[in-house]
């Protein structure tokens, strides 16, 4: 049985594979190979990519023909929007733009108000029309935009474990910065360990873990991607409700489901959400489990997970609280 283990920066992001099986080698670079073309479709900079084709176009009239992946994420991250009532929205890309551009700016000053009004006016469900029968998209308000940068991560890693199950591999674990989702068990039998990242420490200081089968493990935080303005640092998930870097009480909130793609949209909602309305959100979702992380690193868990849920050595004093979500 060949064991891999390969490490890689694709999406914009860290991307580690983990693979065993007679076709673990072939089926580890078939996987990169199609993030790379995923990356290529979805990206939100890459000149050519649908996403790009998309925006350029935006108030121009004109549907565009985007590839049937995209529409897919695009879809799902409509129907996301909607459950979430706006806390998981692609079209929020003005916002994110507001805040990147006063970054480039240099001169220490956030977007005004007038700037991130009109950017809030941008944005919503209503801006974004699909046709999935034709294969096509359309923003309809000049200046729109949409990034999947929220959601394309979790697809891409749905993706890979497909693409591992029908070249015969058994067991594996892909991570996409952060994006976590497993198949089988490792070769020891034992089940696959999730680390929770400490979102006060450096990458890889882990404050718990989970133990997991098959499952996707999404988590999002405001301690990973920031934009710097003076002397104060922004981080990179906007409340489409006021258009500014979510402040909802969370440090981090994990989610884990059956599909990456829904874990990686309903973690980067929950964040925005903060604890009570995330738990609120997570009632329409059943089979769904999170864990909250609250700026007094109060752990909140799902009754759901936990049972899987271990602190790491040094942890064991984390205060740890069910997250009423009744079900
Ligand atoms: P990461 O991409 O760091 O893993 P997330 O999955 O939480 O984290 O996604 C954050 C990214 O999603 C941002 O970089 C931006 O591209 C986009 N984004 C920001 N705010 C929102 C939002 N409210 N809804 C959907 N996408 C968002
Ligand atoms: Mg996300």
């Amino acid at each position: 049985m060949q064991i891999v283990h390969s490490d890689d920066f694709v999406m914009d992001t860290a991307v580690e594979q983990r693979v065993f099986g007679e076709n673990a080698a072939a089926a580890c670079a078939a996987v990169a190979r199609l993030l790379r073309r995923l990356e290529d479709r979805m990206s939100f900079f890459k000149p050519g990519s649908d996403v790009r084709a998309l925006n350029e176009a935006a108030g121009l009239g004109i549907p565009i023909r985007v590839g049937a992946e995209t529409v897919f994420v695009l879809l799902a991250a409509k129907e996301l929007a909607e459950k979430t009532c706006g806390a998981f929205d692609v079209t929020a890309a003005p916002l994110s733009e507001c805040w990147r551009g006063a970054a480039r700016r240099g001169d220490g000053i956030p977007p005004t108000e007038e700037e991130l009004a009109n950017a809030v006016s941008l944005i919503g469900n209503d801006v974004l029309s699909l046709f999935p029968e034709n294969g096509a998209a359309q923003l309809t308000k000049k200046g729109a935009a949409v990034d999947l940068g929220g959601i394309a991560k979790g697809y891409a890693a749905d993706r890979a474990i497909e693409l591992y199950k029908t070249m015969g591999v058994e067991a594996a674990l892909i991570n996409l910065g952060g994006n976590v989702k497993t198949i089988g068990k490792k070769p020891d039998g034992q089940p696959w360990v999730v680390g929770l990242q400490d979102p006060d420490k450096e990458r890889g200081v882990f404050l718990g873990s989970l133990q997991v089968a098959a499952a996707s493990v999404a988590t999002s935080g405001g301690y990973e991607r920031f934009s710097v303005i003076g002397t104060e640092k922004y981080h990179h998930i906007i409340d489409p409700a006021n258009g500014s870097p979510a402040e909802s009480g969370l440090l981090s909130a994990t989610v884990i489901a059956g599909s990456s793609m829904q874990a990686d949209g309903l973690s980067t909602a929950a964040f925005v959400l903060g604890l009570e309305q995330a738990a609120g959100l997570l009632e329409c979702y059943p089979d769904v489990e999170a864990i909250l992380i609250d700026e007094e690193r109060r752990v909140w868990i799902t009754p759901g997970a936990r049972e899987s849920w271990n602190p790491a050595p040094g942890y064991e004093s984390l205060s740890v609280s069910v997250l009423e979500n009744n079900k």
